[in-house]
């Protein structure tokens, strides 16, 4: 349901869509369910078996599209990261207008370059585990917020649930220690 529809809808909804977004936010915050936990399971799943312990999952309607994991030393690109190569994946068998139904689950918060992405792709949803902050303890990162590239994109119209499993994805971190 977009914002056309709520506002179409009545004063009850629109009420509603007020609480969730923040003033001139384009991101809203999403509660996560039983099922996100089970996708969010499947991304750190990837991110075990990642160059860098990164991974992400393209899902829609209970169904897993497209996996990605980090992969920049095997591939020798610096854009390599799990949300491009899921990105990348999902487009080798989608058309673009598909990912305007689809959520992307991710290890990590994307980074600059991976939110942006997300952004230009038009996700309904992300889902993240570690935040930035939590990872850039353990490597480097651009100290942007997801939710920040977000709210700084007018035509972005995205939910966001962060903190997911973020304990479990931040041990990945811990073993690739010497
Ligand atoms: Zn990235």
């Amino acid at each position: 349901m977009d914002r056309r529809t709520l506002l179409a809808g009545g004063g009850t909804l629109l009420v509603a869509t007020a609480l969730a977004r923040e003033a001139g936010a384009r991101s809203t915050r999403v509660p996560t369910t039983p099922e996100d936990e089970r996708f969010m399971q499947l991304a750190i799943e990837q991110s075990k078996k990642a160059d860098h312990p990164f991974g992400a999952i393209i899902v829609r309607d209970g169904s897993v599209l497209a996996l990605g994991r980090n992969s920049t030393t095997r591939d020798q690109d610096p854009t390599a990261h799990a949300e491009m190569m899921a990105i990348r994946a999902f487009l080798s068998g989608h058309e673009p207008d598909d990912f305007k139904t689809t959520t992307i689950y991710c290890s990590s918060e994307p980074c600059a370059m991976c939110m942006g992405a997300i952004i230009w792709c038009g996700f309904k949803r992300l889902v993240y585990a570690a935040s930035i902050e939590q990872v850039s303890r353990h490597t480097e990162q651009i100290n942007v917020t997801a939710r920040q590239i977000a709210n700084a994109a007018p035509f972005a119209d995205i939910g966001i649930s962060s903190g997911l499993l973020g304990q479990e994805a931040l041990k990945v971190f811990d073993k690739d220690k010497p």
